[in-house]
């Protein structure tokens, strides 16, 4: 769907279909806001396309930089699915000649950010609040972003799976706004984008506002069996050794020391895990350029 102003780049190359809309800026950075990457999270493409007609076009604006509003899955937005064949944000950097639609989607996607000074890449999930930011790599462009969201803690998956966006992307974050379908996550997830264009010099309305934000480390996925699930404790709540995190008829996880903490932790957010467990390690400091 074009936008009434601005260019619009409409891909259609055999089923692939992806709109990216672009965007000026009050600076002179390049980057990329990316929402419905996962068809069932509709906070994302709702961000996209009021920060459309909020900014102002590339021809307007003050500055010489850019910002790619991008809807990246659109035929499982249509149809209400996290995604058609497969998870497009377990299938970076993906293949150009695959017959799974997210898999042949992923590197248009690589290739339409490559180059960003600065990538947001917006989830919702099914797990409890608060925010939270997630990460692979911090680069210098990655803590600016980080500090600058809004958010208290902050995933390094670093360690975790290779396949995801923020894997694959220099530069990139992915922020989880809240609980999937709700009008909260729209609303933390705008003030979050509008925090990351402030910092990244896209947007001047008004300064950046930093904040330090503890890092919590990824340490593996905890796998779901089989039976009613249970999850006995919240994101980012300290387990004391020897706790049951979670259990189902067929595991009973219990943590064999202290300080583990859940991420993305749901009882049936996921097919295949509870969540991560992850360790509290230390903070992420806002830029040096920073006023506090
Ligand atoms: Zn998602």
């Amino acid at each position: 769907m074009p936008a009434a102003n601005g260019r619009v780049y409409f891909s259609d190359l055999r089923t692939d279909r992806m709109e990216i809309i672009e965007r000026g800026a009050a600076g002179a950075g390049r980057l990329a806001v990316i929402g419905g990457l996962h068809g069932d999270e509709p906070a994302g493409e709702r961000i996209v396309r009021r920060l459309a007609e909020a900014l102002p076009t590339p021809e307007a604006a003050a500055g010489s930089g850019t910002v790619q509003l991008i809807v990246a899955n659109e035929p499982a937005l249509e149809a209400g699915v996290r995604y058609t064949d497969t998870d497009l944000n377990r299938a970076f950097p993906g293949d150009a000649d695959s017959d799974e639609y997210e898999r042949a989607l992923a590197p248009r996607i690589v290739d339409a950010v490559d180059g960003a000074d600065a990538v947001l890449a917006i989830h919702t999930s099914h797990s409890v609040p608060p925010p939270f930011a997630i990460y692979s790599d911090l680069s210098p462009s990655v803590r600016r972003t980080v500090t600058a969201l809004g958010v208290d803690y902050v995933l390094d998956a670093g360690s975790l799976r290779g396949t995801t966006l923020d894997s694959v992307v220099p530069h990139t974050v992915s922020v989880e706004v809240g609980r999937q379908g709700s009008q909260q996550a729209v609303e933390f997830g705008l003030e979050a984008t509008r925090g990351f264009l402030r910092a990244h010099g896209a947007l001047a309305d008004a300064p950046p506002a930093y904040r330090s934000v503890r890092v919590v480390e990824g340490i593996e996925e905890v796998p779901k069996g089989g039976g009613e699930p249970r999850v006995n404790y919240a994101n980012f709540e300290p387990m004391p050794e020897g706790a049951v995190f979670a259990s189902d008829d067929t595991y009973t996880h219990r943590v064999d020391e202290d300080g583990i903490v859940p991420v993305l932790a749901s009882e049936h957010g996921y097919d295949e895990i509870f969540g991560l467990y992850g360790r509290l390690r230390g903070t992420v400091e806002p830029p040096a350029d920073a006023d506090d």
